[in-house]
C-alpha cells in the first residue's frame, strides 16, 4: 500500500538578472540538483526551486543601456537562465521569477502580515544618493563620490517602511539555540550568532526612489526593496498565501553562497517570525571556487563558464569535479588543469574504463549476457563486502552533504574492482568448464559492483551512470530506483547487456583546455549587452542553419561569394561536439580545415575523396572551439534540417569555381 511520502523542499538562491550564469551559480545549482536527485532516490516527495531576481535599480539601468523596456530585458534574462539550466540537465521543479504575479501577491501578503502584527512602521531613511544613477549608495559617507559614475553624492532623506528587526534579537538567538542544525556549516554559526548578539538595527524594506519594483499596495510610489522581495520567492514558489495546500513549506534547506548567509539566517527567519509563518529548517552556505585573479581575464579567454566545459567534457564531468574537488562548505580552487586531470583519471580511466572493459569481456565470453556467479573465492567475497559497505557509507555521507567523501568512497570501490580484474585476469583463463565458471564469477562480481556504483553515483553523475545502468541491461529507470533497497547480489544472471557506448572519451589536456577557453571566448563575445536566449548562443552555425535570404540580390552580390570545387581528404569526429565533423578539404590552391555540422548524418569514412562545393572566402571562425576556414554547401532537408551535401554528377576538377 503506498504510504504518503515525506516531503523535501530545497532551493537555490533566486539569481540576480543583471548578468548571465557563471561557474559560481552553477556550483550552487548543481549541489541543489544533486540533493534533489538523491532525496528522490531515498523516497522523498521532492521540490526544488530556482529562479531569477528581476527587480531593482541595476536591472533598470541594464535595460536602459540595452534600449529595451525592463519587462523585456528580464524576460530575456529569465529565459537565458532557464534554458541554460535545461541545457545543463538541471531540472528544477519550480522556476520562480520575481516579476511573476504570484510572487508579487506573496510579497504584498507577507508585508501585510508583518504590518498587522506590528513589525512594520513608516520612517525616514537617510543615505548618500547619486542623482545621476537614481540610487542610494549603501555604506557611503557624506562627501564621498559615487563608485559607479564618480559624481559627488548627496545626502538624501526619503520616506521608507521599516521592518522592526531589532525586536528579533532574542527570538533569533533562541531559535539558533533550539535548532543547532539551522546554520551550516558549523563554522558559520558563530559568525551569525555574534552578529545578532551585537544588536540588530531596523531594516528599511521599501524605496520611493526606485521605480522597477513591486508596489506596496496603497502606498505608491513605495516599492519593496531587495531582500523583502527576493527572499519571499522561496515561499511564493510553493503557494505563497496558499502554502498549506501545497504542503511543501517550510523549506528543508536553502542552499546559498557564503556571501548571502546573513540575509538567509537573520532577515528571512525574522520576516517569517513577524508574519507568524513556519521557519526553514536549514540554511547551507557553501564556499567559493577561487581562481588566480591574474589568470581570470576576458582577453585571455579563460573566464569560467559552464557551457563550454559541458560541451567539451560533458556536464557530468563538471558536476563530478565541483563536488569531488572541495569539501562542501569550504573554498576550493578551480583550474582547467585539475578539471581535465580528474576527468581523465577518475572518469575516463576509472569508471569509464571499468565499464567498457567489463562489458567487452562479457560480450566476448558470454555472448553479451550477464554470467552466473559460481563457486566464490575469498577475494570475490572481499570485493562484495567492500561494495556492500560502500552503500551504507555513501548514504550517510550524502545525508550530511559530504559530497567529496561520498565520491571518495565510491571511487575507492572502483579502484578495488580495477585491482581485482588485474589480479584475477579473466582474459587469461581458458575455455575449460572450470575456467569458464571462474570467468563467470569474476565478471558477474565486477558487473554487480558496477551496478551498485552506478546507483550510488547517480545523483552526482546522472547521465553517465544511466548509460552504465543501461549497459548492464537494466531496464528500470535509475531516477526512480530506491536506494534503500539497494543490496549486493541483485544482478540477475542471463540479463542481456545493453548497447555499448563511449562514456568518457579520453582527451588530450592542452587541446581540451584550449578548446574550452576558446568556446568561452566565443560565448562571451556573442553575449552583448542585450541578453539572448542561451540556446541561441550555443547553436553552431551549420550549412543547414543558413537562413533564407528574403530579398532578391544582384549578380554582383552573388559574385561576392566565391565557391569552388573541393575534395575531402580527411574527416573526423570532434570530442565534445556531437554535431560537427572536422574536415580537411583540398580546394586546388590549398588544403583547408573546415567544420561541418553533419556528424549526425554522415560517417566520417564515407566522406573521404568526395567532391563538394566549398565557400572559400568566408571569414575564418571557430565552431565549438575548432577553427573553420570555409564552408561546405549542403541542402537543409525536412523539418529537422537534415543536411545533404551538394555534389556533382559528372567528374569535376578540384578548384574549379562555381558561377
Ligand atoms: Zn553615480
Amino acid at each position: 500500500m503506498p504510504e504518503r511520502k515525506e516531503k523535501f523542499y530545497l532551493t537555490t538562491p533566486i539569481y540576480y538578472t543583471n548578468g548571465l550564469p557563471h561557474i559560481g551559480h552553477t556550483y550552487t545549482t548543481v549541489v541543489c540538483d544533486t540533493v534533489r536527485r538523491y532525496k528522490r532516490m531515498r523516497g522523498y516527495d521532492v521540490v526544488m526551486t530556482t529562479g531569477t531576481d528581476e527587480h531593482g535599480v541595476n536591472v533598470e539601468r541594464a535595460a536602459k543601456k540595452a534600449g529595451i523596456p525592463e519587462s523585456e530585458f528580464v524576460a530575456n534574462m529569465a529565459e537565458a537562465w532557464r534554458s541554460l539550466w535545461d541545457e545543463l540537465g538541471i531540472a528544477a521543479d519550480e522556476f520562480v521569477r520575481t516579476t511573476d504575479i504570484k510572487h508579487v501577491r506573496a510579497v504584498q501578503w507577507l508585508f501585510k502580515l508583518c504590518k498587522e502584527n506590528g513589525y512594520v512602521y513608516k520612517g525616514h531613511y537617510t543615505g548618500q544618493y547619486c542623482i545621476h544613477d537614481n540610487a542610494f549608495v549603501n555604506d557611503a559617507k557624506p562627501g564621498e563620490n559615487c563608485p559607479d559614475c564618480g559624481r559627488p553624492l548627496e545626502t538624501l532623506t526619503e520616506e521608507n517602511y521599516f521592518f522592526k528587526l531589532s525586536a528579533f534579537q532574542k527570538p533569533l538567538l533562541d531559535f539558533y539555540r533550539k535548532n543547532p542544525e539551522f546554520i551550516q556549516p558549523e563554522g558559520r554559526k558563530n559568525e551569525i550568532v555574534s552578529f545578532v548578539e551585537s544588536g540588530l538595527k531596523d531594516l528599511s524594506i521599501t524605496r520611493t526612489t526606485i521605480r522597477w519594483g513591486i508596489p506596496v499596495p496603497g502606498e505608491e510610489p513605495h516599492v519593496f526593496y531587495v531582500w523583502f522581495d527576493a527572499l519571499t520567492a522561496y515561499l511564493s514558489a510553493v503557494g505563497g498565501p496558499d502554502y498549506e495546500k501545497r504542503g511543501m513549506w517550510p523549506a528543508d534547506v536553502h542552499f546559498v553562497g557564503k556571501d548571502i548567509i546573513r540575509f538567509h539566517t537573520v532577515y528571512w527567519p525574522a520576516f517569517l517570525m513577524a508574519a507568524m509563518l513556519p521557519l526553514p529548517k536549514q540554511v547551507w552556505a557553501h564556499g567559493w571556487f577561487l581562481m588566480d585573479a591574474a589568470k581570470m581575464s576576458k582577453s585571455k579567454g579563460n573566464v569560467v563558464l559552464p557551457r563550454p566545459i559541458a560541451n567539451m567534457l560533458g556536464m557530468d564531468a563538471l558536476r563530478y569535479f565541483m563536488l569531488r574537488e572541495v569539501v562542501f562548505g569550504q573554498d576550493g580552487n578551480f583550474s582547467y588543469d585539475s578539471l581535465v586531470t580528474r576527468y581523465n583519471s577518475d572518469l575516463a580511466n576509472g569508471l569509464g574504463n571499468l565499464a567498457s572493459r567489463t562489458a567487452a569481456l562479457i560480450e566476448k565470453n558470454f555472448a553479451g549476457k550477464v554470467p552466473k556467479s559460481a563457486e566464490r573465492q575469498p577475494q570475490d567475497d572481499a570485493l562484495a563486502r567492500e561494495a556492500q559497505a560502500a552503500i551504507g557509507e555513501v548514504l550517510e555521507r550524502l545525508d550530511k552533504m559530504e559530497f567529496a567523501r561520498a565520491l571518495e568512497a565510491i571511487w575507492s570501490v572502483i579502484a578495488a574492482a580495477d585491482k581485482y580484474l588485474t589480479s584475477e585476469q579473466p582474459w587469461a583463463l581458458g575455455a575449460s568448464e572450470a575456467d569458464q565458471a571462474r570467468k563467470g564469477t569474476i565478471l558477474w562480481t565486477t558487473a554487480e559492483l558496477l551496478r551498485i556504483v552506478s546507483a550510488l553515483a547517480h545523483p552526482v553523475l546522472p547521465d553517465s551512470t544511466a548509460k552504465v545502468w543501461a549497459l548492464l541491461g537494466q531496464t528500470t529507470s535509475l531516477d526512480s530506483l530506491e536506494l534503500d533497497g539497494l543490496r549486493w547480489g541483485q544482478l540477475v544472471p542471463g540479463t542481456p547487456l545493453g548497447k555499448s557506448q563511449t562514456l568518457f572519451p579520453r582527451v588530450e589536456k592542452t587541446e581540451a583546455i584550449e578548446r574550452i577557453e576558446s568556446m568561452a571566448n566565443e560565448e562571451l563575445n556573442s553575449a552583448s549587452a542585450v541578453p539572448k536566449p542561451a540556446s541561441a548562443l550555443a547553436t553552431p552555425a551549420t550549412p543547414a542553419a543558413t537562413p533564407a535570404v528574403p530579398e532578391k540580390i544582384g549578380i554582383e552580390d552573388f559574385a561576392k561569394v566565391e565557391m569552388r570545387v573541393g575534395q575531402i581528404k580527411t574527416a573526423e569526429r570532434i570530442v565534445g561536439a556531437d554535431k560537427l565533423l572536422k574536415l580537411t578539404v583540398d580546394i586546388g590552391t590549398e588544403i583547408r580545415q573546415i567544420c561541418a555540422g553533419i556528424a549526425q548524418y554522415y560517417e566520417p569514412e564515407s566522406l573521404i575523396g568526395r567532391k563538394v562545393v566549398v565557400v572559400v572566402n568566408l571569414a575564418p571562425r571557430k565552431l565549438r572551439g575548432v577553427e573553420s576556414n570555409g564552408m561546405v554547401v549542403a541542402a537543409s532537408v525536412g523539418p529537422e534540417g537534415r543536411p545533404v551535401i551538394a555534389g556533382f554528377l559528372e567528374d569535376v576538377e578540384v578548384g574549379a569555381r562555381l558561377k
